[in-house]
């Protein structure tokens, strides 16, 4: 078997990466960065610890939960950057006439125009589609 086929194997089923893992990776950069100059090793070990934490979550194979981890980590984010930048809230974008709904399969969040009555939603991350009235 070739490397990429067994890497392939041994991630069959395993949940791999998305924005939050990407997020911890990024913490943990910056967090070995930061360790180097300020000498303290608690910096050090909560960057391997973080570090630890994403393969973890990478090689998981409880995937809706880590999902949800994902989602609550695109929510956090949203809000932040809701605070820090002009970008419009999910609350703002329902106001303009936006519903969103939760994808049954990964709660992966979808934006739809409201009331066009009952319409099929395309779950853009998973590619399931559900049946919602907006
Ligand atoms: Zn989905």
């Amino acid at each position: 078997m070739k490397f990429r086929d067994r890497m392939a194997n041994f991630m069959q089923g395993r949940y791999g990466t998305d924005d939050f893992s990407k997020f911890l990776l990024v913490a943990t950069m910056v967090l070995f960065v930061l360790s180097m100059f300020i000498r303290h090793s608690i910096v050090y070990y909560l960057a391997l610890a973080i570090l630890i934490y994403s393969y973890f979550r990478m090689l998981s194979r409880n995937i809706s939960k880590r999902a949800s981890e994902n989602q609550r980590y695109l929510d956090m984010k949203d809000r932040v950057t809701g605070i820090f930048s002009k970008n419009k809230s999910y609350r703002q974008q329902a106001q303009d006439g936006y519903r969103f709904f939760k994808c049954p399969n990964c709660k992966q969040k979808v934006r739809v125009p409201k009331g066009k009555g009952k319409i099929r939603i395309h779950c853009p991350k998973c590619n399931t589609d559900f049946i919602k009235k907006s």
